[in-house]
Order: C-alpha cells, then structure tokens, then sequence
C-alpha cells in the first residue's frame, strides 16, 4: 500500500501537516513519498506530477496539500487526480457519492473523524439538532452531509460568515460542530448546557511567551464552554489526529478497492 503527498511552496502550518501525515505511514508501515515542488510551481508541471502519480500503479493514494500558492487553481488539480485514488474525498466524483450515500467513495477525512468520535464516545446524532459552523467543501458541507445521511438522522443546520444571530442558532443545538477558523469565537453564551461540543478550528494565535511565538486553538473558548457541556473535544489533541486516521482508512480502502483485495 502506498500514499503519495504533494506539497507546493511553504506555508508552514501545510509542512506540519504533511509530517506528521507521512510519519503516520510510517508507523502503520504503510510506504509514503512527500513530493515537494517549489513555490513557483506552475499549473502545468504540478498537473504532470499528478498525472504521473495517477498511472503509477504502485499508488493507491494521492493528495495535494492545500491551500497552493496562488498561481494554482486548486480544484482543477482536484479533478485532475483519478477519483480512485483522491483519498482526501474532494474530487466531484467523490463529493457526489457522499451526497448518494455511496459507500465506495472518499468521505472527506476531517468530517469523518468527527463522525467517528461520536461513535466512538457513543453520542447519537439521531433526532438531535445539529449546527455545523462553516460551509466549505474540506469540513462544513460534508460534515452535514454525514450527519443528516440515513443512519446519523440529525436535523442540521449549517451556519456560515451571513448568519444572522449566530449565537441564538448555536445555541439551539444539542451538538455543534465548530468549522469557522475564528480563533475561540463560539464562547459559553453560543453553548446549550449539557451540548456537545466538536471543535474542528486549528488557529495560530500569536503569543510572545511561547518559543514559538504563537500558540494553537481552536474556534471554541474551551476553558468556558468544558464548564457547561456535556462533552468537547480539544485542540489541539482532537479532531485533528483523527483525521489523520481517517486518511489512513481511506488510503486503506483505495489500496483494497484498486487492487480487488
Ligand atoms: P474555510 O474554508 O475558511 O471556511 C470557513 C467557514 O467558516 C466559511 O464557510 C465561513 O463562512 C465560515 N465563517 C467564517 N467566519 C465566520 C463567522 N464569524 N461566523 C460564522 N461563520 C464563519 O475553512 P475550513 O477549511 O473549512 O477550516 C475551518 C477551520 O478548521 C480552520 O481553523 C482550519 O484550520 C480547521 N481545519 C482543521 C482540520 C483538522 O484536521 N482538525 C482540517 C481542516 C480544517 P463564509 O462561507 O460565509 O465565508
């Protein structure tokens, strides 16, 4: 089984990121190559570096690491990878088969870690009113195509930048999804007491005492909002990891579905 990254430029959060995938490979001894292409990268040569990628038979996965310098339009090197092997479940094929509820897609792996830590905290999303704060295609849109599939039975909302009262609409919710990368903007006031509470948010804040000089957080105020919910997942430490994981599942799952095994 093998996975490829390709990662254009350096925005050093994607570098994280892109580690700390490959070192997961690793430690499932599973073969992984970081591709890394220079930040002046045109179209064209990163389209021939997927291209090449598709036709490799030895690779079941394959994912470009976003967001790409601008020079690039992402969603035609999207369309540009074989939907057999998007295993970050963005490509149309992919998104089409969330929405029909075919299970031999690619679920968008940060939503399917939240899925999965319901499940596996054993919270039910049936019958429960769900707001997901965000509407982008990597995290909000899946996400509330998952939570309302037949089987999850949520009644979602999804709340996005327009939203009026956000605070009122969050506070509806029996679970929020927090999707906004706004550093701690869901606060105690936005949370129904005994909710549940997932925060997708990853935010640099800067912060002059840490060696770093900034720190992580997520879109929700945990110290205030741990107080009065029911559950809620940290960051960072929480939804993260587990997308990871799901990129593992889905890289397993593409090895599986290309090679008939
Ligand atoms: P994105 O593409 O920037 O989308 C953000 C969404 O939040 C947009 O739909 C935006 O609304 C909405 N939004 C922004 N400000 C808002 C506000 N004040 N009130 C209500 N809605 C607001 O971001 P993304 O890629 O979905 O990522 C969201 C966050 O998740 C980021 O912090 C990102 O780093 C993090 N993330 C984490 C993981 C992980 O593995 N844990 C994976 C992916 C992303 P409009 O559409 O109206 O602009």
């Amino acid at each position: 089984m093998r996975a490829d990254v390709v990662l254009v430029g350096e925005d050093p959060a994607s570098q994280v990121y892109v580690s700390s995938k490959v070192k997961t490979c690793a430690n499932l001894n599973m073969y992984s190559e970081k591709i890394v292409l220079s930040a002046e990268t045109s179209q064209e040569e990163l389209l021939a570096v997927v291209e090449r990628l598709n036709n490799d038979e030895r690779i079941h996965g394959i994912l470009v690491q976003s967001p790409p310098p601008p020079q690039i339009d992402e969603a035609a090197i999207v369309r540009a990878i074989d939907p057999r092997k998007d295993v970050d479940g963005f490509h149309p094929e992919n998104v089409a088969k969330l929405a029909l509820e075919d299970s031999s897609g690619f679920v968008p792996c940060t939503p399917a870690g939240c899925m999965r830590i319901l499940k596996e905290y054993g919270i039910s999303s049936i019958g429960k009113e769900v707001v997901v704060v965000g509407r982008s295609m990597i995290v909000g849109k899946p996400m509330a195509l998952l939570l309302v599939a037949k089987g999850s039975d949520a009644t979602v909302t999804i709340a996005h930048s327009r939203t009026a009262d956000l605070e009122a609409v969050c506070r509806r919710a029996d679970i929020i999804i927090a999707a906004a990368g706004r550093p701690e903007m869901i606060k105690k006031e936005f949370v129904k007491p005994g909710a549940v509470v997932i925060d997708v948010g990853i935010n640099r804040v800067e912060e002059s005492s840490k060696a770093r000089g900034y720190r992580l957080t997520g879109d929700v105020a945990y110290e205030e909002v741990f107080e009065i919910c029911e559950a809620i997942t940290p960051v960072p430490g929480g939804v993260g990891p587990m997308t990871i994981a799901m990129l593992m599942k889905n890289t397993l799952q593409a090895a599986r579905q290309l090679t008939g095994s």
